[in-house]
């Protein structure tokens, strides 16, 4: 029977245990603290902060299940066995978070919240109606798991929306596009652009000077997805300038972001710490059931992470 290790955080092992066993009660579950033998460990439940950290006595594993959407802590393992695939977490909990966290801010940036908090804290009676919602140009970098559903609730919503991708993409009431030309064109066409691609080599400083340069002056960033991105230096001219009117990050180069970084204090930023969406135990019990399922049926896993890719 498959064995399947637990190497989430201690503090949702008992919810992560729970889940899984109402699921599937004659899961063959072990927990780090339990006494097992790592060559009989088919899965290894992996996440960057969790108690497995040393993949070398897992000599015969199967596949390891990353329990966040996010591989690139994984990826830069350096006991990794190169063979087994390595599955990115796909699941609603994550997704319609994901979706709530963007809606929310794209709404709050297109509302104008932040510069009527301004106002109100000068007693100012600003008067100023915002565009409707097909009139704003919504950007989504990265179409995957969580950008496809933020895109799509947005689509519904009436915005104008734009979503760019590696590989070509056909999604209703969203402008898909891919490529150089295509980055060039949603950059340059949108009033707030969310990032929710992977870090990988190539999207590393993906916005970065040249780049906030190209997009229209008065537009809002929203980064949900990795830190290093954005080059944060960049950002912060192109706020001071007025280019760039707010930023909202979940994600920063390092988190938590250090006491006294001038993200902290800085009227056009909108700090959340690292909160935008996260894995839960009783919805992602699901992916992870069905990945030992397909495993004892033998089936290939879903979500493989392209290792050369880096997402
Ligand atoms: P995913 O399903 O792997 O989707 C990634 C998307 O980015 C795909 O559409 C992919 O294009 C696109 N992409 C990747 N590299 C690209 C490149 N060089 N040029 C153009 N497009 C590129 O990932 P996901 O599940 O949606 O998650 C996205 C990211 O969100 C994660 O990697 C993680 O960093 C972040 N995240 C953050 C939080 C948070 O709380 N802040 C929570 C969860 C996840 P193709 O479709 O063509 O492959």
């Amino acid at each position: 029977m498959t064995r399947v290790l637990y190497g989430g955080k201690s503090a949702s092992a008992e919810a992560w245990r729970d889940a899984l066993l109402a699921l599937k009660p004659d899961l063959n579950l072990v927990m780090p603290s339990d006494n097992y033998a790592p060559d009989d460990v088919d899965i290894v439940l992996y996440e960057p902060s969790g108690p497995i950290q040393d993949m070398t006595p897992y000599k015969n594993v199967a596949a390891i299940q990353s329990l966040w959407a996010g591989v690139e802590t994984l990826l830069g393992n350096e006991t990794l066995p190169t063979e087994p695939p390595l599955l990115r977490m796909v699941e609603d909990g994550l997704t319609f978070g994901m979706t709530e966290y963007v809606v929310g801010h794209v709404f709050r940036a297109h509302l104008g919240v932040i510069a009527q908090q301004a106002d109100q804290a000068r007693e100012i009676w600003g008067t100023w109606n915002p565009p409707l919602a097909s009139d704003r140009r919504v950007g989504i970098i990265g179409l995957g798991a969580l950008g496809r559903d933020s895109a799509e609730a947005l689509a519904q919503l009436r915005f104008d929306v734009s979503g760019w991708s590696r590989t070509p993409k056909d999604i209703s009431g969203v402008r898909c596009l891919s490529g150089e030309g295509g980055f060039q064109q949603i950059i340059s066409e949108s009033d707030i652009l969310v990032l929710l691609a992977p870090l990988t080599p190539e999207t590393e400083n993906l916005i970065n000077a040249k780049n906030l340069a190209a997009m229209p002056k008065g537009a809002h960033i929203i980064n949900a997805a990795r830190g290093q991105l954005i080059d944060e230096d960049a950002l912060l001219v192109a706020l001071d300038a007025g280019h760039i009117a707010t930023a909202t990050l979940d994600v920063m180069c390092t988190e938590p972001l250090p006491q006294g970084h001038p993200f902290w204090k800085h009227p056009k930023v909108t700090i959340t710490p690292h909160i935008a969406s996260v894995t839960r135990p009783e919805t992602a019990a699901k992916t992870v059931i069905t990945q030992v399922e397909r495993f004892e049926t033998g089936q290939p896993f879903l979500h493989k992470v392209c290792r050369e890719r880096g997402y």
